[in-house]
């Protein structure tokens, strides 16, 4: 029988879908002849935030990002192991397309994952939480005592730990396993 109360919770951006990827490929579109190519992590500067706003907003920008292997890893074990799927994401306030295009993408790719778009990703309940970014993750995990943290590997959360966090960087997958049988198990 299913488990009402047995909970999984997936962040969008950079841990199911690609889109420091995303922002990066559209930066290098529409850099200049003599700019040097964009890599990750983007260097932080007015010219940069302004191109970042403007591809955000540019229709379809989101509903056609990639999925990011790193995430769909923990996705698919916490699906073996008999979790309910489900999608928290921010939604941003500047791109107010983008909270259609996110339901859009997550219709195309996970049709069976339940997705809530919120502003304040503290308020759902899980029993973990798949999220790379450390801010929400620790808002979270501060609202949820017994509740596990997994981080999807990147440039920008590096260096990043806490006892209830796994960063998972594609090679520890078992470590991962462990704690999430651990958050199934629990009493
Ligand atoms: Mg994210």
């Amino acid at each position: 029988m299913e488990d009402a109360d047995l909970i999984g919770l997936f962040d969008m951006d950079d841990t199911l879908v690609d889109y420091t990827g995303g922002i990066t490929c559209s930066l290098n579109a529409i850099k200049g002849e003599n700019e040097p190519r964009y890599k990750s992590p983007i260097p932080r500067n007015p010219l940069n935030k302004t191109r970042v706003d403007v591809i955000r907003n540019v229709p379809g920008w989101w509903e056609n990002l990639k999925r990011l292997k790193l995430g769909f890893d923990v996705y698919e074990l916490a699906k073996e192991l008999g979790y309910q799927l489900h999608v928290a994401t921010q939604g941003p306030i500047a791109s107010s397309n983008a909270w259609t295009e996110k339901f859009n993408w997550v219709q195309r790719e996970i049709p069976e994952a339940i997705i809530t778009i919120t502003r304040k990703k503290s308020l759902i309940y899980g029993r973990f939480l798949v999220d790379d970014y450390p801010e929400f993750l620790e808002a979270w995990l501060n609202k949820r005592p017994r509740g596990i943290g997994i981080m999807p590997a990147h440039p920008h959360n590096e260096g990043f730990s806490h006892p209830r966090v796994v960063r998972y960087d594609g090679t520890n997958l078992d470590e991962v396993k462990e704690k999430l049988l651990w958050a199934k198990n629990r009493k």
